[in-house]
């Protein structure tokens, strides 16, 4: 029986007569050798190895059947030379966070001025396998470095603050400015770049007055899971420009409390030209659950349950871990924190001052044992149940410092983000089988243990009602999501030519007399930018677009020795395949392949008086990947090599 042994690359020839080679004398080579230039030709072409990647694809060669054309909303939208904003005119460019939730950036421009707000980030799908993260597209802003005056960020999550090393250290490294605990937020995002310029960090408060070029600019606070965030308001002749980040109302039964009711209490009275805000939850009913109300869910359980208490939780929801840490400590209990992200973001809070935990409240993960379980609650990252998270390694019983008992409670305060219910589910199994109880935010007839950041449908009507803008530009969020955002600004009586659901990238803009918002036919370039490693590069990129493929297919590389002169083959040709088929038991299509690379190498070079080497590639490329998907509905990534002599 034959074993199916992984062969090392350069070993994998299948081509039985090899050694018959006559390549201009040269003994075998490996497979893939790498090119040693040889004499010129008589045709003035460079023999030696000439390859690039082909896939058999209805739509061409790119991208992956995953990933079909976007089609944009706007047909007519292209990218182009795109002129500066008229005289009077207000520029606004959504340049991520629409189409998608995450890596929130948005330009506003007007005259010699642009202010940036946010620069998040979001992290790879299988769209984009293997980059650590994905950025905004700062190409716009780029091009117009001199006239950005500001970075100015709304609040310390990553979809918001993510990507500001990278995107500041591409636009010129402008001012940032923000509230204190996202500014120290960014500072820990900006240690993990040391050989990136230093921030010009300036921190400013709500209610305070900045001016970027000629352009003043104000900040509001808002209710969020992560404290300091704050929304801007921008002054142009025509009135105010308001977005206020991510929010949700901070309310008890659709009452607004009176502190929040004066945070928006200048609206009351101003005319609000343009509103930009959030469409995250559009779809849910009713007001957001009000953290009030988890605080004190999460309070009950701290006191009732007896054993030890594990929290679970996003640990972007400063709020939130600040009030356990509370609690616990109120009940004389003892607090350790596990994760990385968890014990940074409880440190900054700390740092900031905005809660202060007595001396030994906090202990080390590695002293749990040395309090009896009643005293004990631990907070940790993982309630997606990301594979390498704190939860999940317990769970696995992989946890090198930890290890769950018996008589244990997990509280899961967290929402399953779309796409991790599968992480999530195994990780629960692995955490009921070692014995714990699991309470997570669908338990019935449980307290409170999660509520969204986010503002619910009632949430962003009360904010449209209280901004009465003439113009509504909705962001963050998918693009359905967008639309269901106008629908409701329509319902709420703005006329629809007053509002525009935009693409990345789309330039919009009000008119200098303030009457009119339009969509310029050019668009600004969106693609997506992935940081990988310590490379930055766009989504055309072949790396990624390479990965994609052999994640999907696999890849089969087909070496040509094809005579000079002739054109012609000079041997058989060797085959090589990754993750397609497996080419010992498919000796029959191998024998097809090779019949149709001689034909498509002849093909080609009768076509023209002398070989061309670029068009037998070509040729060769296009005609196996199109042979094996119709023999075997795969599309690897065919590479071609051609070795001339
Ligand atoms: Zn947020
Ligand atoms: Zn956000």
């Amino acid at each position: 029986m034959i074993k199916k042994n992984r062969l090392s690359f350069s070993a994998i020839s299948i081509e039985k007569d090899a050694k018959s080679s006559d390549a201009g004398g040269e003994p075998k080579r490996d497979p893939l050798p790498l090119s040693k230039p040889k004499s010129e030709t008589g045709y003035g072409r460079k023999s030696g190895i000439k390859s690039s990647t082909y896939q058999y694809s209805k739509f061409g060669k790119r991208p992956g059947r995953h990933a079909p054309p976007r089609r944009s909303p706007y047909p007519d939208a292209r990218e182009g030379k795109i002129p500066p904003p008229s005289e009077g005119v207000v520029r606004i460019i959504p340049l991520g966070g629409v189409e998608e939730i995450g890596k929130n950036m948005t330009a506003v421009e007007i005259g010699e001025d642009i202010i940036v707000i946010d620069a998040g980030m979001h992290f790879s799908t299988e769209e984009t396998p293997g980059v650590d993260y994905v950025i905004p597209n700062t190409t716009y802003l780029e091009e117009r470095k001199e006239k950005i005056r500001a970075l100015i960020v709304t609040h310390g999550h990553l979809d918001h603050i993510g990507g500001v090393p990278i995107v500041l250290s591409r636009i010129g490294n402008p001012p940032v400015y923000s509230r204190q605990l996202s500014i120290l937020l960014m500072r820990k995002r900006a240690a993990e770049f040391p050989q990136l310029p230093k921030m010009k960090e300036n921190i400013v408060e709500k209610g305070e007055t900045i001016t970027c070029g000629k352009i003043k600019v104000r900040f509001f606070g808002v209710t969020h899971t992560v404290p300091d965030s704050m929304g801007i308001i921008i002054e142009t002749k025509h009135g105010l420009i308001v977005t206020p980040g991510d929010y949700k109302l901070d309310q008890v039964d659709g009452v607004v409390t009176p502190e929040e009711e004066k945070e928006y209490a200048p609206f009351d009275k101003a005319k609000v030209l343009l509103l930009m805000t959030d469409s995250t939850n559009i779809e849910n009913e009713g007001y957001a659950l009000p953290e009030v109300k988890v605080h004190q869910g999460l309070e009950n359980l701290i006191r009732r349950i007896n054993g030890r208490i594990i929290i679970a939780a996003f640990a972007s929801h400063i709020t939130r871990l600040a009030h356990v840490v509370k609690i616990a400590e109120s009940l004389g209990k003892k607090v350790a924190l596990e994760g990385r992200s968890m014990k940074t973001n409880i440190e900054v809070a700390v740092e900031a001052g905005y809660f202060k935990p007595k001396k030994g409240t906090l202990i080390p993960i590695e002293e749990v044992n040395d309090y009896p379980p009643n005293r004990i609650v631990i907070l940790m990252t993982g309630a997606q149940g990301e594979e390498f998270s704190a939860l999940n390694r317990a769970a696995n019983k992989s946890h090198t410092k930890f290890s769950l008992h018996k008589g244990d409670t997990i509280i899961l305060s967290a929402s399953i983000v779309p796409g991790n219910e599968r992480a999530v589910e195994r990780m629960k199994d692995g955490l009921a089988r070692q014995g714990v109880h699991i309470i997570s935010y669908r338990t019935p007839g449980e307290d409170f243990v999660h509520a969204t950041g986010h503002g619910n449908k009632e949430d962003v009507k009360w904010l449209h009602k209280k901004t009465h803008p003439k113009f509504f530009i909705p962001i963050h969020g998918n693009h359905y999501r967008l639309q269901l955002h106008k629908d409701l600004a329509m319902e709420l009586g703005m006329p629809e030519k007053n509002i525009i659901v935009p693409d990345n990238g789309s330039v919009m803009e009000i008119s200098a007399d303030g009457e009119k918002i339009t969509l310029r036919r050019e668009k600004a370039p969106a693609g997506l930018m992935m940081v990988d490693g310590i490379s930055v590069g766009d989504d055309q990129d072949v790396v990624i677009r390479d990965r994609r493929m052999l994640a999907e297919d696999g890849m089969f590389v087909v070496i040509a020795l094809v005579d000079q002169k002739t054109g012609k083959l000079r041997k058989s040709p060797d085959l090589i395949s990754r993750g397609f088929v497996y080419l010992k038991e498919n000796q029959e299509l191998l024998r097809q392949v090779r019949l149709i690379i001689q034909k498509a190498v002849e093909d080609a070079a009768s076509r023209t008086p002398f070989p061309d080497f670029e068009n037998i590639k070509a040729n060769l490329g296009e005609t196996v990947s199109k042979f094996l998907y119709q023999k075997t509905a795969k599309r690897p990534l065919v590479i071609p090599v051609i070795l001339s002599s």
